[in-house]
Parts: C-alpha cells; sequence; structure tokens
C-alpha cells in the first residue's frame, strides 16, 4: 500500500477504460481494476454476437475501429479495446475485484481481493452483465438452466427453450433455430418487445408465424426438472419436454456492492437505480462517481456504450475542478 492515486477506476469495461484515457489526458495518476479479464462483459457475450453499434460509434480514445461489415462483431470489439488499452498503455489491473471502498484520511482506502490502495477519487464502471435476473422457480438450479448464450453447436438435435421476449433471446433463438434445435420461446409479455433490432424483426416474426420457433405469449415458466418443464400459458398449464432452458431474462447492476458501499438506491423492482448527480455522476459520497451502464439501475436499456462514453468527461471536469 504504497502508492496514493488520484483516481481508481472499478471496471475495465468500455467506460472504464474511456475513463482511464481521461484521466491520462488530464494527467492524473490512476489506476483500473478489473476482476475479470479486459472488457471482461464482451469476452463472456455470445461467441458469434454482432453490435447492435456500428464501429465508430463505439470508438474512444480517437483509436479509430475499423471492422469488416457494418457492424462490428464481438471478436473484432475484443481485438479493439485490447488495442485502446496497448495504444494508450493503460494502468490496468486484471483478475482482481474491489471489495470494499472505506473512508480514509484525505479519500478511500480500496481493498481488493489482491491489495489495498489509497486514492482520493473512485469511479464504479462496474456493468450490470454479473448479475442475471433470475426466474425464481423451481429447478432453476439444475446445469442444464442457463443464464449466458455461448453459441449453439452443444444443443444441436435438442429441445431448448428460450424464456424472454428481448434482443438476447431472439437472438438465441435463431441461433439455435439454424442449428437444428427444437427452439420454444416461452414470453412473459403480449409481444415482442419493440426494442428488437429492426433487422432481426422480420426474422423472428416470421419463424414463429410459420411455427419453426414455437412461442408461448403471456406465458411463465412454473417449474423446471430434468426431462421437462411447466409452463403457465393463457390456454392453462402444459408440461413440454425439454434438454436445455436458455433464461434470457436480462441482467441488473451488483446493487450489494453499491448499498454496502454507501450508495443509496432510489425506486424499487423494475424501477431501482443508484441515486447520483446526473450532472457530475457523482454520489452522495464525496469523490465517489458512477460511470456507464451501472448508473442505469434495472433498466438496463437507458445507457450503453455510444451513449455512457461522455460520463467520463462530466466526471472529471469535476474531479478537476477541485484539483
Ligand atoms: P461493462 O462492460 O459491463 O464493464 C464493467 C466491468 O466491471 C466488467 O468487466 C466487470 O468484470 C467489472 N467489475 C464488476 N464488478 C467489479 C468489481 N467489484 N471489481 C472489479 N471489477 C469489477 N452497447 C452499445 O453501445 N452498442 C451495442 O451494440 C451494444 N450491444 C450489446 C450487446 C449485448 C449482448 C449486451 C449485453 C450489451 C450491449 N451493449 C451495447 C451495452 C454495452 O455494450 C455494455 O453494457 C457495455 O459493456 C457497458 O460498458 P461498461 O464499461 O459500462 O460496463
Amino acid at each position: 500500500m504504497d502508492d496514493f492515486f488520484d483516481v481508481i477506476i472499478i471496471g475495465g469495461g468500455p467506460i472504464g477504460l474511456n475513463c482511464g484515457i481521461e484521466a491520462v489526458k488530464r494527467n492524473f495518476k490512476y489506476l483500473i481494476i478489473e476482476k475479470g479479464c479486459l472488457v471482461n462483459s464482451i469476452y463472456n457475450y455470445p461467441a458469434n454476437m454482432t453490435f447492435f453499434s456500428t464501429s465508430e460509434r463505439l470508438e474512444i480514445g480517437g483509436v479509430p475501429f475499423v471492422s469488416h461489415g457494418d457492424k462490428p462483431t464481438r471478436r473484432e470489439a475484443l481485438e479493439y479495446y485490447r488495442r485502446v488499452k496497448s495504444s494508450w498503455n493503460l494502468n490496468l489491473k486484471t483478475y482482481e475485484t474491489v471489495l470494499e471502498i472505506i473512508d480514509s484520511d484525505n479519500g478511500y482506502l480500496i481493498k481488493t481481493t489482491k491489495d489495498n490502495y489509497r486514492c482520493k477519487n473512485v469511479i464504479i464502471a462496474t456493468g450490470y452483465y454479473d448479475n442475471p435476473n433470475l426466474l425464481n422457480v423451481p429447478g432453476e438450479n439444475l446445469s442444464k438452466v442457463k443464464h449466458y448464450f455461448d453459441e449453439p453447436h452443444p444443443y444441436a438435435y435438442h429441445k431448448v427453450i428460450v424464456v424472454g421476449a428481448g434482443n438476447s433471446a431472439v437472438d438465441v433463438a435463431l441461433e439455435l433455430f439454424r442449428k437444428d434445435v427444437e427452439v420454444t420461446m416461452v414470453i412473459r409479455e403480449l409481444k415482442l418487445k419493440d426494442s428488437i433490432k429492426y433487422w432481426v424483426k422480420p426474422d423472428i416474426e416470421n419463424r414463429i408465424k410459420e411455427g419453426s420457433i414455437k412461442a408461448f405469449f403471456n406465458s411463465n415458466i412454473k417449474e423446471i426438472r430434468e426431462n421437462e418443464v411447466d409452463i403457465i400459458t393463457p390456454i392453462g398449464e402444459l408440461t413440454l419436454r425439454n434438454d436445455f432452458v436458455f433464461a434470457m431474462t436480462g441482467y441488473h447492476p451488483d446493487f450489494n456492492f453499491l448499498e454496502k458501499n454507501g450508495i443509496d438506491l432510489v425506486g424499487s423492482g423494475e424501477t431501482l437505480e443508484p441515486e447520483f448527480n446526473h450532472e457530475t455522476f457523482e454520489t452522495k459520497r464525496k469523490g465517489i462517481f458512477l460511470a456507464g451502464v451501472v448508473c442505469g439501475g434495472m433498466d438496463t436499456g437507458k445507457w450503453f456504450i455510444e451513449n455512457s462514453i461522455a460520463h467520463s468527461k462530466n466526471i472529471f471536469d469535476c474531479i478537476e475542478s477541485r484539483r
């Protein structure tokens, strides 16, 4: 514990990296601490995933993001953000989890799984992708139930239920369907979400209409067993033969981590969100800021890379004003 940093950034996602770049530009002594690998959330996205943003909208630090198609893939994004890290020679520690932010002389003491650090300011850019929204039904803990999709191959020739009405659920359903998987969607809502990517929407709607992907709307999972799933539908309770379940029901920020570290939460249920100043992104703990998608709380559609890139400027304007 020999170093004192102006800023410690928690999370090495695109927005954490962008905060690091802003620190370099303004000549602050900083450190980014990431619990997984560089851009850990993107690394854990579906293997064949394509971003909805065009590549130039995901650019940070003036490093050009060249992609082969109009929209970049996960693989291209991993390559890109690694190049960003190298180009800016960002001070980043990986595989180190921040556990606690404790008040200390002239700032904060950061306790991690490996070390302690002292700093004046903290930016929490921890995203939401580590915490899936659970179905909370019996059988959810079976190994056949997954909240993250990797790739379709292991599921070929099997019966798979995909739960959810958003982009992740639709992408998973279509990708599985095209690899000889018998797909059934179980959708709580009366229809697919309006936010489905406009170039994907006709594909899923037509597959459902022709019956090649079965869909139960206004329906919920009741219980999951090794070979069957019970669902509650408008026509009554049904039992479906089943091998795997993908519960693509969204994710949420680590509210326990936020609360434990003195960040107030406001709202409840689907409106739960952390409290912070929307101009400076500072929380009620002076010198502790939020950045990136963590700011949206349960509303994970509110902030994304494109529109959170600007957070770092506001945050560092505030930090710099106290220099
Ligand atoms: P994250 O990238 O989630 O980074 C947070 C990091 O913090 C993670 O690496 C995590 O490991 C780390 N962390 C968490 N807790 C700790 C801790 N205690 N200690 C240390 N490290 C910690 N946005 C767009 O703009 N365009 C798109 O096309 C797009 N497509 C998307 C597709 C999918 C499938 C998903 C899920 C999201 C997409 N988004 C898109 C949204 C956006 O890409 C991501 O949410 C983005 O990763 C947000 O960046 P972030 O830096 O705020 O958070």
